[in-house]
């Protein structure tokens, strides 16, 4: 046994006693899975922990289904990084849906979760899936008025992910999309990394006319609170009485009715961010 620690900050971080199950090196990070008592495997890239078996429901619940929900009728979705499968899974819960594009750059990724993380990986074969190993920026360029949903699920801001948080980046979601078309992106900690999350908001509202902020709670991201930033040109996404009866035909564990109702209750103090950025 080891002790791993995830540093959140130079002053804070997540400790968690484990075993390491596999450690590579890929063209483009570090790749290791660790076994943990607490939080079965988790997938740690460049240090930072991406998922664990305990809590990925969370955020790929949370990332995925609210979107979805939204849209009339979802059936084309792209997912821009999240080669670890659970967003995939999550969407292929919606039976409208005919086709899932991911746009993961690194296929290592995909190779090691379907290794060590079939359960969040198991949909990733499903003959609805089609896998583009690229990066997600280049591959936007040539998809233009395609997909009914985009869903960011990338790495921090650093590094690959760097661009994904910019306003050009966005202007390409944009002409992705659809009429009906609602991008969504995971926009990291409001209480440790306010930067990030108040920078990537202001970027997405220069390019969307509707945008909405709602959180969860997943206990191995930096905090615990965690942020998506939903938009879209055509829809009202922050008029969550809109398709409430499909919420209660999935099944969930962390996203429900009542979570969807209230989506948009954010906290006061993150709502000052909001207003300054
Ligand atoms: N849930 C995670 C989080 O917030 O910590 C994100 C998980 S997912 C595994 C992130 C993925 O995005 C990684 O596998 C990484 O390789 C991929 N990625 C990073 N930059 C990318 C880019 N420019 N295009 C496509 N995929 C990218």
């Amino acid at each position: 046994m080891i002790w791993f620690t995830e540093y959140w900050t130079e002053n804070v971080g997540l400790t968690v006693k484990a075993h390491e199950v596999k450690r590579i090196k890929s063209k483009y990070q570090e790749i290791l899975v660790l076994d943990t008592p607490e939080f079965g495997k988790m997938l740690i890239l460049d240090g930072l922990v991406q998922t664990t078996e305990r809590d990925e429901f969370i955020y790929h619940e949370m990332l995925a289904h609210p979107a979805l929900v939204m849209h009339p009728q979802p059936e084309r979705v792209l997912v821009i990084g999240g080669g670890d499968g659970g967003t995939v899974r999550e969407i292929l819960k919606h039976p409208s849906v005919k086709e899932v594009h991911l746009c993961e750059i690194d296929e290592e990724v995909i190779i090691v979760a379907e290794k060590y993380f079939p359960t969040i990986s198991e949909k990733l074969r499903d003959p609805r899936v089609k896998i583009f190993i690229e990066d997600g920026n280049e591959f936007l360029q040539e998809r233009k008025g395609y997909y009914d949903v985009v869903i960011m699920d990338s790495s921090d801001p650093v590094g690959a992910s760097e661009v994904l948080f910019k306003e050009p980046f966005y202007q390409k979601v944009k002409q992705s999309l659809r009429e009906n078309g609602i991008m969504v992106a995971q926009t990291e900690s409001p209480v440790l990394q306010e930067k990030y999350f108040a920078g990537a908001y202001r970027e997405i509202r220069k390019v969307f006319r509707n945008v909405g902020v709602y959180l969860a709670y997943v206990p191995t991201y930096p905090s615990g609170m965690w942020s998506f930033t939903i938009a879209s040109d055509y829809i009202d996404v922050k008029d969550t009485s809109r398709n409430r009866e499909r919420v209660k035909e999935l099944k969930t564990k962390y996203f429900c009715d009542n979570i969807y109702a209230c989506l948009f209750a954010l906290p006061q103090f993150v709502q000052e961010i909001l207003k300054k950025s």
